[in-house]
């Protein structure tokens, strides 16, 4: 998305909304203010637009009230889209599981009228509206929906070798000692996840261990880990040797500058079925200019250390829209990466996060890149299909380049189960470590409730007690399931 084209009369000012209030003020309608605030955003940069009171006289546009918030979000599109010249692809749907809202569109509805609701109601294109809905139902037909007493399990190592350009996550960098620390409490909330399980008779149908870079950790921490965790954390089944399995276990070998032979062999005697292994880009220039501190060469010698230790589930992740780069750059990160035959490929769109380096350096970067930035995601929709990968999970953030999104794309059979589970949320999460939250799901009310712990890691091994408190609170209502 470009940013608007200020007419001679908005050079100097920026454009003036306001929105109607109801005549009678009433609390079950909701008023949705920032919902619309959030559609500007696609729109305009925060400073091509103020807020103005309603009535003032003060305003170039004014949003008429209705009970239905989808009236006036359609309203503001259309608006803008005629002084923009944009006619942004998601039409109104600002959210982060478009997919659970076209899923939801579905059971109710069927496909053919789901996808009409998504365009006229949500302003969707034809093309989103159908890739949504294709995602669903693949979603469906490959991974079906969670048993009741089936629940994902997340653990976060919050450290990364150097910190990205655009990280906004739980990332330090620091020395082996710290990590010593963190290592032990996390163990602890580990074995306390896996006894509150137990209680609970619920059991991990996917386990991710994610970051940060979680193969920042020795060789030996990772055996640890992954023993602690298969003789804590209940799975569906067990091994001979009394260690439980997961559908999937996944760890997140983001930077190839963290694996050696040595950790992969870990990885793969202790379990782990599915790793990462991220290259972002496979242009040198760009992984210096967004702060990686591994070269191309390294992503290449990554991918060849994990298939000599056997891993035949390997996800690589990209960024459409990373500064200095244009289509052709992205196009052949993605050609190069293909060469490398990853089983899945997540395409992210850049987002300028609050937290993050290129926020500062440059907070409209998305605004000036959107274009650019659905060029790629137009290629990488193409050369995907072409090469047979399926699109089978979908999410969308705030502050993305040209108002995109991230899809995970994969070969059929190799679905990154976890992350389908927390997009769709129809499954309690229990999570371990810095930043890590846990949502208890409840069925009746198809609903989640939330406890993060907390980010900064020093806190979260002072307070290690508090956090396991949190979850005990949290599920409290929650099973014991009938047993298994
Ligand atoms: S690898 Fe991920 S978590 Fe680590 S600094 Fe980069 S974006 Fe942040």
């Amino acid at each position: 998305m470009t940013e608007i084209k200020p007419t001679a009369e908005q050079n100097t000012a920026p454009l003036r909304i306001a929105f109607a209030k109801p005549l009678t003020p009433s609390n079950k309608t909701g008023d949705k203010t920032q919902e619309l605030e959030e559609l500007i955003k696609v729109f305009l940069s925060p400073d091509a637009f103020t807020i103005a009171e309603a009535g003032s006289g003060q305003t170039d546009l004014l949003v008429p009230y209705d009970q239905d918030g989808n009236v006036r979000k359609r309203f503001l599109y259309e608006a803008l889209s005629r002084m923009t010249g944009e006619a942004p692809e998601w039409g109104i749907m600002t959210g982060v599981r478009p997919v659970k809202k076209a899923g939801e569109l579905m059971r109710a509805n069927g496909t053919a009228e789901a996808q009409r609701i998504l365009r006229e109601t949500f302003l969707l294109s034809e093309n989103k509206a159908r890739l949504l809905t294709d995602i669903y139902a693949y979603q469906q037909a490959s991974l079906g929906d969670p048993a009741l007493e089936s629940v994902s399990v997340y653990i976060g190592i919050p450290f990364c070798p150097t910190r990205c350009l655009y990280c906004s996550f739980a990332s330090n960098q620091v020395k082996g000692d710290e990590i010593d620390r963190y290592f032990a409490a996390l163990l602890e909330e580990v074995a306390f996840l896996g006894a509150l399980m137990k209680e609970k008779n619920m059991f991990c149908e996917s386990l991710y261990i994610g970051g940060g870079t979680p193969t920042t950790l020795f060789a030996e921490q990772i055996a640890r880990l992954l023993a602690t965790a298969r003789r804590e954390i209940p799975g569906e089944a067990q091994e001979a040797d009394g260690r439980y399995t997961y559908r999937e276990l996944t760890l997140e070998g983001g930077r190839p500058d963290t694996l050696t032979p040595a950790k992969l062999a870990a990885a793969k005697a202790g379990g782990v079925s599915r790793i990462s292994i991220n290259p972002q880009t496979m242009k040198d220039e760009t992984l210096v200019r967004i702060g990686r501190s591994h070269t191309v060469a390294q992503i290449r010698e990554a991918f060849a250390m994990a298939r000599e230790a056997g891993f035949d589930d390997i996800n690589a992740d990209l960024i459409a829209g990373l500064p200095g780069e244009d289509e052709h750059d992205f196009a052949r990160s993605l050609e190069e990466l293909l060469t490398l035959a990853p089983e899945g490929i997540t395409v992210h769109t850049l987002a300028v996060k609050r937290a993050s380096r290129l926020k500062e350096e440059d907070k409209d970067y998305h605004y000036r890149s959107g274009r650019t930035t659905q060029k790629m995601l137009e290629a990488a929709d193409r050369i995907l299909r072409q090469s047979d990968y399926k699109p089978y999970y979908l999410y969308r953030q705030k502050h993305m380049s040209g108002a995109g999104e991230n899809t995970g794309w994969c070969r059929p059979g190799k679905e990154g189960l976890y992350n389908v589970r927390i997009m769709d949320e129809h499954q309690s999460i229990l999570a371990a470590g810095a930043g890590a939250m846990s949502k208890a799901y409840f069925p009746e009310e198809d609903r989640l409730e939330r406890a993060p712990d907390l980010t900064n890691y020093e806190l979260y091994i002072e307070r290690l007690e508090e956090m396991k408190e949190r979850k005990r609170t949290l599920f409290a209502a929650i099973g014991p399931f009938g047993g298994r």
